[in-house]
């Protein structure tokens, strides 16, 4: 049973200033934000803490610049969108993440405003999760708020050393719902639970898969990594993407699957293509794979079985596009897929930077149940991992 947190909720802000954490980690174009979705995200928790008469200290990392100042990687865009999307709110930024820049500017907030932290990769300390670090950010506020669900898998100064510092440490409201979503698929999940895994490698997502199997009733795999499947089947995969060195890891999931009697299901038919290109010359295949084709979405045998047990599931969980969506000729099966879901009656959450960018692209983010904001946190949620930057809040008041 995943632990319950202390959430913004529980805290009075009157008078105080929040450290939020948030997830500005935003796609960039030649210095212009291209998707504002994360920025978008955080809105409502930095609103709750400025209605209740706080201030905000906002910081999130970008990119990787490796501990150094990196001008294309400052928050500058981040913040002019952040004053757009709070229309008459005082949002400062400073160059500077925890120096003497900072505190000077944190110790001028006044109730209502916003100060945006330069990103927090320039310091050096933050992956290390550095202690001097993470006191200099406390200094900078009076209660802590962890709002990049996101980072939470990382033990970074600002995600684990410094939640331990500043108390309260309490979840924000985007962070809040990501973990109310995990409980109820894996504490309480209705039956049957249906877990769509796909994406390009096997190896990425073993211990997701060894974790589901003893969660779910029905697998449904695809992608590149089914063909590491396949081959531990025996089954001729052609020039597909196969993981050789997993083939055994993956036949002891098969063994595993049988023994708990947890239905997993392989790709009977696949879209093959005579080469890794939207242009390639392309066909439909049953069973195995002739040499000199690989295969690049799951065929259409499969996509109407994975569709029809998707409408009878109680709970859905999914990461992992079913073929290589990104090219239009192979985009068929996780379109299914992600629609099947849409349609479906369950209680479903869909994780992972291209599986979220997927069902956007069929139209159907409104109708799904819960869309994570995480990558590799959500895969580490999906494993019934502890993250750290959950661990490090503190725990919700007994009832
Ligand atoms: P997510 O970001 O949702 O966690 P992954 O990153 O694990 O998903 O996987 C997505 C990638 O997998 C996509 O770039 C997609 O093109 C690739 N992929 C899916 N099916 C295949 C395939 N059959 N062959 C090669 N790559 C594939
Ligand atoms: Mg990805």
């Amino acid at each position: 049973m995943a632990v319950r947190k202390r959430t913004l909720r529980q805290v009075d802000f009157a008078g105080k200033r929040a450290f939020v954490r948030v997830d500005f980690n935003v796609p960039l174009r030649d210095g212009a934000i291209t998707d504002d979705t994360r920025i978008r995200a955080a809105v409502p928790t930095l609103q709750a803490i400025l209605a209740a008469g706080g201030s905000v200290v906002a910081a999130s990392h970008l990119g990787r610049p490796k501990g150094k100042a990196v001008d294309a990687l400052r928050l500058k865009p981040v913040a002019e969108r952040l004053r757009a999307l709070l229309p008459g709110v005082e949002v400062r930024y400073v160059t500077d993440v925890a120096g003497p820049e900072a505190a000077a500017a944190a110790a001028e907030l006044r109730a209502g405003e916003v100060l945006l932290l330069e990103n927090l990769r320039f310091e050096p300390g933050e992956t290390e999760n550095d202690k001097d670090l993470a006191a200099r950010l406390a200094a900078l506020a009076d209660v802590f708020v962890e709002d990049a669900f996101g980072a939470c898998h990382r033990a970074h100064a600002s995600t684990a050393a410094l939640p331990g510092l500043l108390k309260p440490a309490v979840a924000g409201l985007l962070l809040e719902r990501e973990i109310e979503a995990f409980h109820r698929i894996m504490d309480v999940p209705r039956r049957p639970v249906v877990a769509v895994i796909g994406g390009a490698k096997v190896s990425d997502k073993l211990p997701v898969l060894q974790s589901l199997l003893q969660r779910a009733q029905v697998l449904l795999i695809g992608g590149g990594m089914a063909y590491t499947f396949l081959a531990a089947k025996g089954i001729e995969v052609g020039g597909s993407l196969l993981e050789e060195d997993r083939i055994d890891a993956a036949r002891a999931v098969l063994a595993a699957a049988l023994r708990a009697r947890v239905r997993l299901l392989l790709p009977t038919d696949h879209v093959i293509a005579d080469a890794f290109a939207d242009d390639a010359a392309f066909r439909v295949v049953e069973g195995a794979i002739p040499k000199g084709w690989m295969g690049l979405d799951i065929g259409p045998a499969t996509q109407h079985a994975y569709r029809l047990i998707l409408a009878g599931a109680g709970t859905v969980v999914w990461n992992g596009p079913m073929g290589v969506f990104e090219m239009s000729a192979f985009r068929e099966g996780t379109l299914t897929v992600a629609r099947a879901v849409a349609d479906s009656d369950a209680v479903s959450v869909v994780g992972g930077g291209d599986s979220v960018a997927a069902i956007a692209m069929a139209g159907v983010t409104e109708r799904i149940g819960f869309v994570s904001t995480g990558g590799g946190a959500f895969l580490e949620m999906l494993e019934g991992k502890q993250l750290p930057g959950i661990a490090a809040l503190d725990d919700a008041p007994a009832a």
